[in-house]
């Protein structure tokens, strides 16, 4: 007896996977994403055996080959529609000794086939006549890729060789799986032998008749020719493969025509435009020419399903009034005034225009503020469809225009995939965090982004898998972004700017009140008299449970809450949950913050500053020593070369007006300055750290303290000026929330006050300033 392991199962179509090969698929079906949640929970094993018949989409365990292959899943990524793409390595051959279904997925017990060594000798030259057999193949033009083929030159281990070849060569499954299945290496290496030799007469057969008649040849001639000498081939040498393909090619045709007509039908009634159509109806004449086996014959299926499947002039009918769509983006969000008032102007503008020349709007701001849950309200205000892509991590062209349909695996790119997904010509298409794609040697993705974008191109989109152009015009995109900084300058230029800020104690309990406690206790299916949270526990959620910008944490928290009160209630032992400050502790567990508030005594060298990042507002502390020394100065911590540059002329200010702040010149010469400025956020405003750092600077060396409560915010100059900043209100709702009442401001930024909302304008004592002087007199105690 064996070692039998229990895995989770993937039925793979049209596919074999080899140990010793790393490939990519993409993954849509139930029965297989249970298998990958199965295998993520466990060891991350899969076994992957090939589908019998590939078309099939609902499967029992006899629809599937017992011999596989056991994969490590390697990466996952989440794709549009629920699909996720798999990259997995082969590990080894199993063979499933039996097959159940378990909660939704298929579990095999398998046991490893372990290869058969036999004379080893005679291995080895097999394997060498197979290196040359395929050096044969890939010396001129052929379907074996030629790196592979470098590679498995170097190859010494028969079973390494036989499996990585076997994973390139385009032959049906069921000669892969007869590769599979076979134990004996020798035996596997005849395989092996018989189909490079076929493949060998291809390539040599596909010479010729490229060099003969290269240009005018029609390519279905040519296939059927092919075809006819493969025959002949498998003839001559023997085989009685004629009678039985014979038979098969009956019998399929039979099937084939059936299938052909009825796909001729669809593309007919589809109303594609004119030249989709012809296309379409050209590659099904291909596909019906071929064996349902072969490998194209199914690369060419895939085709026609997917311009069958697209949206070619489904379209929805805009909102009729201009007032009903308003009407439901001002009930699907709190506040944000001046956000659906810029909103409202641009559906007018998209409304007269017909979207002719809306421009694209692209919400900054930081996670959790709603970003999206706009863009998905304005979807659903105009009575469209909604699609959301995020473009985190892009980096290839091919993931926005795909890839070429000869490339194994290839599929459209997102954006191609997003329209099939809404199903409609004119979607609202949510392009999440543009400004986190990257570009490496496989092409610039926003170079493509810019032609999908671009009102004078996008009508005619070529995706690279679809090989017709798509028209885009009608779809109304727009963009999400957590800072303006990396999104690459031509990009930004087509695109119309709406900065969403952080929201204040106030703002969040009420969104968390109207919005997100109704929208959880729903989808945890809690009636309205079984649930109840007090506005003193909401409050502490959001003081003691998260610190964050936006309130996704908060709405996490919530869920959280909502979810444990469900628990609670089957139980039977209560018939309502009423959460209070009191009872949220033994729900949520100790708290993880206390309110903030900048404890501690006035400090000598250390001032508080207000920084903006990507993620939203947030104090910066440095810190600043003089020591004895020799006028060195050292620049250590979260620095920027922007913000050395406002260290240095903080210190030339300082050092050039010594005199009038009571210190003797000669005390820089003697004294080395260290400037610190603690881990933490990144600044996206480098410079407006030039009033905290000098104030800090001379706190250190008249040695009087800065008051701890205050903050301050202000870029200077070599002559002491106060320069304005960017991101103010972010920064005024980080102080708010850490209890500083005063703050300092460039007084040009007196004008941005508007935007502050009103308890955090109303409490805070906002200093404006117009030089460091001013600074200096507030700021330090006893100056
Ligand atoms: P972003 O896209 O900016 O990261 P989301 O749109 O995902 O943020 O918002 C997170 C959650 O907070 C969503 O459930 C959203 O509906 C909710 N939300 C954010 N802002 C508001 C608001 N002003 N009113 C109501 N709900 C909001």
């Amino acid at each position: 007896m064996g070692n039998f392991i229990q895995l989770p199962l993937l039925a793979m179509r049209g596919r074999v996977i080899f140990p010793d090969t790393t490939v990519s698929f993409d993954v849509g079906r139930m029965i297989s994403l249970t298998a990958v949640k199965y295998a993520t929970a466990h060891d991350s094993r899969i076994f992957v055996c090939a589908q019998k018949q590939s078309e099939k989409e609902e499967i029992s365990e006899s629809d599937i080959y017992t011999v596989g292959t056991v994969v490590k899943l390697r990466q996952i990524t989440r794709l549009p529609g629920n699909n996720l793409r798999l990259s997995v390595e082969g590990l080894f051959r199993a063979k499933a000794k039996q097959v159940s279904k378990e909660d939704g997925a298929f579990i095999a017990t398998v046991e490893e086939i372990k290869s058969v060594h036999g004379e080893k000798t005679l291995e080895q030259a097999y394997l060498r006549t197979s290196k040359e057999i395929l050096k044969e193949i890939t010396s001129g033009d052929s379907r074996f890729p030629k790196d592979a083929a470098v590679n498995l030159e170097k190859c010494t281990e028969p079973d390494v060789f036989i499996n990585i070849a076997s994973h390139y060569m385009q032959i049906s499954v069921e000669r892969k799986q007869q590769v599979l299945e076979c134990a004996r290496i020798l035996e596997r290496l005849e395989i092996m032998d018989k189909f490079l030799n076929d493949e060998l007469e291809i390539s040599r057969l596909e010479r010729k008749i490229s060099a003969a008649v290269r240009q005018n040849i029609d390519k279905n001639q040519k296939e059927y020719f092919l075809r006819e000498q493969l025959k002949a081939i498998h003839t001559e040498l023997g085989d009685d493969a004629e009678e039985q393909e014979e038979l098969e090619k009956k019998i399929q045709d039979k099937h084939m025509s059936a299938e052909a007509e009825e796909l001729e039908e669809k593309i007919k009634a589809k109303g594609m435009p004119e030249e989709v159509e012809e296309k379409a109806l050209k590659e099904l004449s291909r596909m019906s020419r071929m064996q349902s086996s072969s490998p194209d014959y199914n690369v060419l299926r895939l085709y026609i399903d997917w311009l069958l499947d697209l949206a070619w002039n489904e379209k929805t009918e805009d909102t009729e009034k201009l007032a009903d769509a308003v009407k439901i983006l001002n009930a699907d969000h709190y506040g944000l005034e001046k956000i659906k008032e810029r909103i409202t102007e641009y559906l007018a503008v998209l409304k007269r225009t017909e979207g002719r020349t809306a421009p694209i709007l692209c919400f900054v701001g930081p996670p959790g503020v709603g970003k999206t849950s706009i863009a998905s309200s304005i979807a659903r205000s105009l009575g469209r469809k909604f699609v959301r892509m995020s473009l985190g991590g892009v980096k290839d062209e091919a993931e926005i225009r795909g890839h070429r349909k000869t490339y194994i695996g290839a599929m459209p790119g997102r954006i191609i995939t997003g329209i099939k997904k809404a199903g409609s010509i004119n979607p609202v298409f949510l392009l999440d965090e543009i400004d986190k794609i990257s570009s490496d040697m496989r092409g610039d993705p926003a170079d493509a982004l810019l032609e999908v974008l671009d009102p004078a191109q996008n009508s005619t989109f070529l995706d690279r898998y679809l090989e017709v152009p798509y028209d885009l015009s009608k779809v109304l995109f727009i963009t999400t972004a957590n800072t303006l900084e990396t999104i690459p300058a031509p990009l930004l230029d087509r695109l119309e700017v709406i900065e969403l800020g952080g929201y204040t104690t106030v703002e969040k309990k009420e969104i968390a009140k109207r919005y997100l406690v109704p929208k959880k206790q729903e989808a945890n299916g809690l009636k309205s008299g079984e649930f109840s949270i007090t506005d003193g526990a909401v409050l502490s959620i959001i003081e003691n449970y998260t610190r964050e910008a936006g309130v996704r944490n908060l709405e996490r928290m919530i869920d959280s809450v909502c979810r444990k009160a469900a628990v609670r209630l089957a139980d039977g032992k209560q018939q309502s949950v009423r959460v209070n400050e009191k009872n949220l502790q033994d729900i949520l567990g100790a708290k993880k913050f206390e309110k903030d508030t900048l404890l501690g005594a006035d400090e000598v060298g250390a001032a508080t500053g207000l920084a903006w990042t990507s993620v939203g507002g947030t104090t910066l502390t440095i810190e600043v020593s003089a020591m004895h020394g020799k006028g060195d100065v050292m620049l250590t911590g979260k620095l920027g070369d922007v913000m050395k540059e406002s260290a240095r002329a903080a210190i030339s200010y300082i050092r050039s007006n010594s005199a009038s702040y009571g210190i003797e010149s000669e005390v820089f010469e003697k004294t080395d300055i260290h400037i610190h400025v603690p881990e933490g956020a990144t600044p996206k405003d480098g410079p407006s750290a030039g009033i905290t750092m000098a104030t800090a600077i001379l706190s250190a060396f008249t040695r009087k303290p800065v008051r701890k409560s205050i903050a301050m915010t202000g870029e200077i100059t070599l002559r002491g000026k106060v320069l304005p900043i960017g991101g103010l209100k972010e920064k005024a709702l980080a102080a708010y929330r850490l209890g500083i009442r005063d703050v300092i401001i460039p007084a040009d930024n007196k004008k941005d006050l508007e935007e502050v909302p009103e308890p955090v304008r109303g409490d805070i004592n906002f200093i404006p300033v117009t030089d460091v002087d001013a600074v200096f007199k507030n700021a330090i105690i006893g100056l």
